[in-house]
Order: C-alpha cells, then structure tokens, then sequence
C-alpha cells in the first residue's frame, strides 16, 4: 500500500552520535514502519567549521549496528548547494529576507552596549532599519558591496504581526509572539545556507510528512513555521521528543555524566582526533537491549510489558503516547535489559565474541567455549563479563586469593589435598555425579568438614572461592588439569608451610 508518511532523521556529523540522536532515528524508523512509509537519512554538513571527520561513517555504522535502518538516501546537504541558493532567492524576492553587511564587531559592540544597560541585543523589528541592510540602504549601495565582494549574510525578516501558533503532537499548541524573536541568519555569503534553511527548504522537497526530532529544536519551530508561510508551503505534523536527562533529572545527559557512571552514553566507540569516548558495543552491549532500552526513553506500552524487539515496538509504539517530559537515563535498567538479551543469545554466537576478544583462547573449540559459556552467563550483565566469570575452565589461576590461602595454608590442607588427588583419579567416568559421589563419600568416611576440602579445592581450580559448582567444574577442565591445578597449589602451599 502507497503511504504518505515519509520521516527523516538528519543528524549533523559534528562527532559520535549521542544516545539521544540514535533514540531519535530509531522513533523515527518505528514510525515509518508501522505507517509503511519511508525512512530517510539526511547529512546536515553546511556548517563547515562543526564538520568533524568520520562523524558521518559512525552515524551509518550505529544505525546499522542497532538495525535502525534507513529506505532511502543518505543525502547530504553540502551536495545541495544550488537549491538552497535559489530558495534563498525566492525569499530576498518576496522581501520575506534581506542581506546583511554587519561585521562581527559592530555586533558584538551592539550587544556589549547592551548588556551595560541591562537590556538584550535581538537584532529584530525594533531596530533592523537602523543597521546595516538592505532594509535600511539604496539599492545601488547594496548591489555595489556585493559586487565589490564584502561579506554579508541573509537574514529573515521576522514577522511583526499576530502571534505565531506551532502546533506539536507531543506538545498541543504552542505560541510565540513574534517580537520576541530575532531575524535569523538562513544563508552566508560563502554560499552555505543556516541549518534552518537548508532543513526546512529539504524537508519540503524531500516532501518529510513528520517531523520527529529532540525536544533541543523546539525553540526554532516557530522560524520554521514561519519560513513554511513565506514560501507558501504546506508543513508538516511535528514532534519533539523529550529530552534524555542524566540519572538525577538535573540537566540533559552528557559524556561526563556516562564517565562519572562508568557507562557509555554513544553507541560505538569514537576515536577522534579531539576526543575519545566509549561505546556501547564495546563495552558488551547487545544491540537488542539498546533498541529495548531507547524505545522505552520517552514512550512506554502503557503495560507491564517491557521486553520489546525492533519488530514488535513497530506494531506496538505510539508517537502520541510519548511523553513531553524529560526522560532519565537509567543504567540499572539498560543493564536489565542487556542481562536479559544475553540470556536468550545462542551460546555459540557469545562463544565466537569470546574466542575473538580473547588471545588466551585461539585453539579453544568454538562447542566448548558455547558450553562454558552456557554454564556461567547467567551471571553477566555485559558480553564483556562473560569471559571473567569462564576464563577459568579454560586458563589455570594466575595467582591465589590471599585471604582464602592465608586461611587454608595448614599441614592439614596438604594432607586432603594429597587424598584428594587420588580419590580423583579413582573415579573412571569423569562426570560430576561420580564425582560428587566418591568425593563426598571420602569427606565423611574421613569425617572431614566439607569447607575444608572444598575451599582448597575451589582455590586451586579457580585461584577464588568463586565459579560454577566443583563437581561440574572438574568434569570441564578435566580429570588430569584437575590434578595439575590442586598439585599446583600443594607445591607453593609447601613452599610457605614447610
Ligand atoms: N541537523 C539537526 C541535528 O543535528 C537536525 C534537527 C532536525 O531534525 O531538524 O540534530
């Protein structure tokens, strides 16, 4: 079926992707596809001096890592130029825009002999005929310094008449008086348009139905409003998600906050030239529990339901349901989510991430890293965490627990030890409940206390009192490493005792 609906999500490549930029594609995309519309990706890279190297290579590989994935473009609007140079031509004919001479210290002059008043320089209405304009010259005078190659910008002659009314889905109606605004710069004589050209004048030809973008770009609405009425176009319906707020809901989420939280607050990790910060992938995130997670930053189900995949938020999110409110970002939650995922994850696929983040496992068999891994992810919260809590089935300890070799060092702990090996190599099927037969049946025919034999134990296999049950354990690593490991830890036992 033909639909209308065509949504855009146009991130600026000025550095890695915020959270907050990638809940905005992926409420886009869930809208798009649940309306059979089309989903587009649009680069926003007329600011030249905000343009950052490989920002726009990270923005596609997060949406395509998360699976937010676009139907058509990616367009960039430094590819452009020409329709927003004839669109600013259709507003400076209309007398809707006007060029602009003044230089950044007159401005700046401006607004210092402001301030010294108490007041606020908005070059507007109240004082635009008084600056220097094509408003407030000849003709000839502003065809003269244009062709004499001074700089100028063009401004948008802000209405003076009649409140301006924005209409948002999220928000309902929302007024701005338009005294209170100021002429906006839409284009600059290097030839580049404003963001709020080149966005409005792309969202018309790129005929964008929705607009779905972050609470941060509500105070434009009324200038693009206003830019729709000028050139006598239709708008679109509006959405302004609300913002990601840090964990304590005082201010908006930042890196420091992610970095005071040891969590990433990007999808990728980004290695700029300037700045450096963790991603969500790396760090052993699953891209499910990020879709889950986001999906759930702003909109919920109105259910106890929580566990969602792409699939099913696109039947069930609710543009209109979303909240205007600020949305807190919560890693206990994310890690919920992610412990969640892990959990339904085949155990091969974990175990290849294993074996490939890992030197120490290069000859490991991918069916024993799986088996491993089955046994103790139940634990981990992250991808990352899965390795610490296995490495041991595979890798003998590096070193011991001091405090639980401080407690067990004793003539007696060697002796059991000593039996303990040869009641091993008794046992022929090496399976755990063998095992735990013949070994249980030594500890109280010799009326041993079960710590006793089973601290040593633990220490010696894992180098902690940690890890999956013995038995299990030992069957694992086997009956000879088994052996090797508790005689490992008899020899420094001696070294210390004797
Ligand atoms: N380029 C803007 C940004 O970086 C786009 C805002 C919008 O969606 O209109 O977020």
């Amino acid at each position: 079926m033909e639909s209308n609906v065509r949504v855009r999500f146009a991130p600026s490549p000025t550095g890695p992707l915020h959270i907050g930029g990638l809940r905005t594609a992926l409420f886009n995309y869930l809208f798009a596809k649940q309306n059979n519309g089309e989903f587009i990706l649009r680069i926003e890279d007329t600011d030249k001096n905000r343009f950052v190297e490989g920002a726009e290579q990270y923005i596609e590989e997060a949406m395509n890592w998360t699976g937010i994935n676009f139907s058509e473009g990616p367009y960039k609007q430094s590819d452009r130029k020409e329709v927003y140079k004839k669109h600013i031509g259709i507003l400076l004919e209309k007398g809707m825009a006007y060029y602009a001479f003044d230089g950044a210290e007159e401005l700046d002059a401006h607004r210092k002999n402001h301030e010294a008043k108490g007041k606020t320089f908005i070059y507007n209405w109240h004082n635009r005929l008084k600056l220097s304009n094509s408003l407030a010259m000849e003709k000839r005078e502003v065809e003269e310094k244009i062709l004499n190659g001074e700089r100028y910008v063009v401004r948008f002659k802000c209405y003076e008449e009649n409140t301006i009314k924005c209409n948002d889905l999220i928000r309902g109606v929302v007024s701005v008086d338009p005294k209170l605004l100021d002429d906006k710069i839409l284009y600059k004589s290097d030839g580049m348009p404003t963001y709020h050209l080149a966005n409005v004048v792309d969202d018309h030809l790129m005929k964008i139905s929705h607009v779905i973008r972050g609470e941060e770009w509500l105070p434009s609405l009324p200038l693009h409003v206003m830019l729709y009425d000028a050139f006598g176009w239709e708008k679109p319906s509006f959405a302004h998600l609300p913002l990601i707020l840090n964990p304590t809901g005082k201010g908006k989420l930042s890196k420091r906050d992610g970095d005071k939280l040891g969590v990433p607050v990007f999808p990728l990790q980004w290695q700029g030239k300037e700045s450096q910060a963790k991603g969500f992938r790396e760090e052993g995130y699953l891209p499910e529990a990020l879709v889950n997670f986001m999906a759930f930053l702003g909109w919920n189900p109105g259910s106890e339901e929580e566990v969602f995949s792409l699939e099913s938020l696109v039947s069930n999110f609710n543009l209109e349901k979303v909240n205007s409110s600020g949305a807190k970002f919560d890693v206990e939650k994310l890690k919920w989510f992610n412990h969640k995922y892990l959990q339904l994850k085949d155990n091969f696929s974990i175990a290849e991430h294993v074996i490939k983040e890992n030197k120490e496992l290069k000859s490991e068999k991918v069916e024993m890293v799986a088996k491993a891994v089955g046994l103790t992810k139940e634990r981990a919260n992250t991808l990352t965490e899965v390795w610490p809590l296995c490495s041991y089935l595979f890798v003998r300890p590096k070193r011991y627990n001091e405090k639980v070799y401080n407690k067990i060092s004793s003539e007696l702990t060697l002796k059991i030890i000593e039996e303990l090996c040869s009641q091993i190599k008794k046992v022929e099927s090496f399976k755990e409940g063998a095992l735990s037969e013949i070994i249980k049946g030594w500890i109280n025919e010799k009326e041993y206390s079960f710590g006793s034999v089973m601290q040593p134990a633990r220490l010696a296999l894992v180098g902690e009192l940690k890890g999956i049950d013995l038995f299990l354990m030992m069957e694992f690593i086997g009956k000879e490493e088994s052996v090797t490991r508790l005689v490992e830890l008899s020899k420094t036992l001696k070294v210390k005792i004797i």
